[in-house]
C-alpha cells in the first residue's frame, strides 16, 4: 500500500492509550526509571484525549483524609455497595490510599480545585465528589505526561501487542498505525501499559439521525482496552457489568452535581416520589443486605446505583413516565442557578446547547431524566476489565502474581479501564492506577523481567498484512457494488457497527428490550457473534479514516464478545438496572458472590469461564457504627 513502516526499538515503558490512566503511567514512570525509555502511543492527541478530553467539573474521586473526611476503607465499602458486593477490594484500596496525592498534585500543575473560603477545605459536590473548574483538565494533566516522556506518538491507533517468540505469553510491544499518514507503527519495549479506553457505542444508542454520535462516555472510547488485550490472551474480569446511566434525556448531561449538590430529586409524571414504591420489590430480589433503606437514611449511604435505575425503568414501564429532575426549586437561588450550567458548561456543553436549542430552562420546567443504553468500561459505577495482580500488601495468593497491575500476560500492566474489578476511580483514580501500574513495571524492568525478549520480521510482517487488509479488500472489490455502499463482497465499517448495535441491544440486554435477557437470547447471540466475526474478516476501508472505524469496530466486537461470555455465565440477577437474566431473576449469592473471570484462546478464539473467589478485605465498621446508631434509637 505504500506505507513506510517506522521502528521504535528498546523501548522500557509503552503506555498504549493516554487517557488519565496513560498519562499517570509515564509521569510515574519517570520518578521510578530516570534511565527508562518511555514512550507513549495514542490515537488522538494527548492534550485532549481520553475520557476527560472534554473537561470535567468534579473530581469524583477524593478522600479528603488530611482534612478528617474519610479513610480508604470507607471508599472500599462505598464501592461494595454501590456494586452489589462485587470489587477487587485489594485494587480498590490501593487505589484509593494513594488518590489524594493524585489530586494535591494536580492542583499544583495549576488545577483550579474549588474551595471552601472559611476552612480552605476543598468544597464538595458529595461525600467523594470535590468540585473544580475543569475545562482543561486534560491539557494540564497531559502536560505532566509530555514532559516525563521521551516520545510522544499521537494519531496512531494501536491495534495489536507484539507478543515475545522466546518466552510464551510475554508482552514484547504494540504495533498501530497513524490516522492522519497512514504509517505503520511497530514499538518494541519490555513492558506495556494499557490504558486504551473503556467502550460506546456497542449497544444501539438512544441516539440516533441528528444526534447519533451524541453518548454518555466518549464516543472515541471503542474498547480498545479490551480488544487488546483479549485478542492477546488475558484474562478479563466482570465484563458483564456493563453500565447504564440515569441521564437528562439525549444531551447525557450528567446528574450527579444536582443530585448531590443542587440537592434536586426526580419524580414521575404525576409529580409524586416513586423511588420508595419500588425498594419492597427490590429487596425481594437482591436481599436486605443490599438494599438497606434505614442504613441509607442514618449513615448516607448511597442506594446503589443501578437499583436507582431499576426504580426509574419500572416507573416507566408503569406507564407514569416521563421522570422529571426537579429543578424549578433549587434555580430559584441563583447561585445554584449558575452551579447547575457551570456544571454542564465545563463537560458537557452539549447538554447546555441542547436546552437552550429545544427551549428548556431548568428554572421554569423540570427536564426529563432517562437511562441510557449500556456502556462497557471500567471506572464510573461499574468495574469491566482485565484480571490483574494486586499489591503485595494487601493482595491474597489468588489475587497476587508479583507485580501490581501486572494482567496475566508478563510485562502487561493496565490502569483506568483496562483493569477489571475497581469501579468508582474516576479521573484521580484512574490516573493512581497509572502511577501504580508504572511503579510495578519499573520494578518488572529491574528485576530482569523484560531480557531476552524476540519480535521476529514475520510477526511484524503479519501485522501489517492484517492491519491493511481492509484497505486492499476495498480496492479488490470496490468495482462490485450493487447499490450506493451495498457490496455482496464485503461490509463497510458502518454497516459492521449498526448490526453490532442491534445484535447487542436485542441479545445481549439493550435498552430496546428493557435491559433483558436471558440464556436461550444470550446462546443465539454468540451464534450470529461468530457468523458476524467471519464477515469481519471481509471489512473493507476506502480510506485511512475508515481503516480506523474497521480497526475500533474489531475492539468492539472483541468487546462485546467478552460481555456476552459472561453475561450467559453468571446466572443471576446481580444488578437489576443495569441488566435481567430474566431465566434467573434473583440476586444468588449463595452460587455467584463470585467474580467471573475468562480467556479467549488467541489461537482458536475458544473462552474459558471461571469463578475467582471473592474477598472482604475490609470489614464492615460502618455496620458496627449503625449497630451503634439503630440501638441509640436514631432514625
Ligand atoms: P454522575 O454525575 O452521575 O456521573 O455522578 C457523579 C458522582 O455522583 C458519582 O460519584 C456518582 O456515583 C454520584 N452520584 C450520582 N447520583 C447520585 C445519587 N443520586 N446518590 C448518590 N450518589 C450519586
Amino acid at each position: 500500500m505504500g506505507y513506510k513502516t517506522i521502528i521504535e526499538e528498546d523501548i522500557d515503558i509503552l503506555v498504549a492509550g493516554a487517557g488519565l490512566g496513560g498519562t499517570g503511567a509515564a509521569f510515574e514512570a519517570r520518578f521510578w526509571g530516570q534511565d527508562k525509555k518511555i514512550v507513549i502511543a495514542e490515537k488522538a492527541n494527548i492534550d485532549r484525549s481520553g475520557a476527560v478530553a472534554q473537561g470535567l467539573y468534579a473530581i469524583n474521586c477524593y478522600m479528603g483524609t488530611r482534612f478528617g473526611e474519610n479513610n480508604p476503607e470507607d471508599h472500599v465499602r462505598y464501592a461494595r455497595i454501590d456494586l452489589m458486593g462485587m470489587v477487587r477490594e485489594d485494587l480498590a484500596f490501593d487505589m484509593a490510599r494513594h488518590v489524594d496525592s493524585t489530586v494535591h498534585q494536580f492542583e499544583d500543575w495549576g488545577l483550579p480545585i474549588m474551595r471552601n473560603t472559611k476552612t480552605g477545605a476543598y468544597l464538595r459536590e458529595g461525600r467523594w465528589q470535590i468540585m473544580i473548574h475543569g475545562e482543561s483538565y486534560k491539557p494540564i494533566v497531559a502536560e505532566a505526561a509530555k514532559k516525563s516522556a521521551d516520545k510522544v506518538f499521537n494519531r496512531i491507533c494501536v491495534t495489536h501487542l507484539l507478543m515475545d517468540e522466546s518466552k510464551e505469553n510475554r508482552v514484547a510491544g504494540a504495533v498501530g498505525f497513524n490516522v492522519r499518514t497512514g504509517n505503520y507503527h511497530v514499538f518494541k519495549s519490555k513492558t506495556v501499559i494499557c490504558g486504551a479506553g473503556g467502550a460506546s457505542n456497542i449497544f444501539k444508542p438512544r441516539s440516533v439521525g441528528e444526534g447519533a454520535g451524541r453518548v454518555w462516555y466518549a464516543p472515541w472510547s471503542s474498547g480498545s482496552a479490551y480488544g487488546l488485550m483479549i485478542e492477546a490472551g488475558a484474562k478479563m474480569t466482570q465484563m458483564e457489568n456493563r453500565i447504564v446511566l440515569a441521564r437528562f434525556k439525549d444531551g447525557y448531561g450528567p446528574v450527579g452535581a444536582y443530585f448531590l449538590h443542587l440537592k434536586t430529586y426526580t419524580q414521575n409524571c404525576l409529580g409524586e416520589e416513586y423511588e420508595s414504591n419500588w425498594w419492597p420489590q427490590l429487596t425481594e430480589m437482591v436481599g436486605k443486605e443490599y438494599l438497606d433503606i434505614e442504613a441509607s437514611h442514618l449513615t448516607h449511604r448511597p442506594i446503589p446505583t443501578c437499583l436507582r435505575n431499576h426504580a426509574l425503568i419500572n416507573e416507566v414501564n408503569a406507564g407514569r413516565g416521563p421522570i422529571h429532575m426537579v429543578t424549578m426549586e433549587a434555580f430559584q437561588d441563583p447561585h445554584l442557578e449558575e452551579i447547575g450550567w457551570h456544571n454542564f458548561l465545563g463537560m458537557t456543553v452539549g447538554q447546555a446547547v441542547l436546552w437552550a436549542a429545544t427551549d428548556v430552562d431548568p428554572k421554569y420546567e423540570n427536564p426529563e431524566l432517562t437511562t441510557s443504553e449500556p456502556y462497557v468500561m471500567g471506572s464510573h459505577a461499574t468495574g469491566c476489565g482485565a484480571w490483574c495482580s494486586g499489591p503485595e500488601d494487601v493482595s491474597p495468593p489468588e489475587y497476587f502474581w508479583g507485580y501490581n497491575r501486572m494482567t496475566t500476560i508478563e510485562g502487561l500492566f493496565g490502569a483506568g479501564d483496562a483493569v477489571g474489578g475497581t469501579p468508582h476511580a474516576f479521573s484521580s483514580g484512574s490516573f493512581t492506577e497509572g502511577r501504580l501500574a508504572a511503579k510495578a513495571a519499573c520494578k518488572y524492568i529491574d528485576d530482569g523481567k523484560g531480557e531476552g525478549i524476540v519480535v521476529s520480521d514475520a510477526q511484524i510482517q503479519r501485522r501489517k498484512e492484517e492491519i491493511y487488509k481492509p484497505l486492499e479488500t476495498y480496492k479488490v472489490y470496490s468495482n462490485e457494488v450493487v447499490a450506493g455502499s451495498v457490496n455482496p463482497n464485503f461490509i463497510n465499517p458502518r454497516q459492521g457497527l449498526d448490526r453490532l448495535q442491534k445484535l447487542m441491544d436485542e441479545y445481549c440486554g439493550g435498552f430496546g428490550v428493557n435491559y433483558m435477557t436471558n440464556e436461550k437470547l444470550l446462546q443465539i447471540g454468540l451464534k450470529k457473534m461468530a457468523i458476524f466475526g467471519e464477515d469481519l474478516d471481509k471489512i473493507a476501508a476506502s480510506d485511512i479514516h475508515e481503516l480506523l472505524r474497521a480497526w475500533e469496530l474489531k475492539h468492539r466486537f472483541l468487546t462485546s464478545e467478552s460481555v456476552f461470555q459472561h453475561t450467559l455465565f453468571r446466572k443471576e440477577t446481580r444488578w437489576p438496572g443495569y441488566y435481567y437474566r430474566g431465566d434467573a431473576m434473583k440476586l444468588d449469592d449463595e452460587n455467584w458472590h463470585v467474580l467471573t473471570v475468562s480467556r479467549r484462546d488467541p489461537k482458536t478464539g475458544e473462552y474459558t469461564m471461571e469463578k475467582a473467589p471473592l474477598y472482604h478485605l475490609v470489614g464492615d465498621m460502618e455496620d458496627k457504627d449503625l449497630a451503634k446508631l439503630k440501638a441509640e434509637g436514631h432514625h
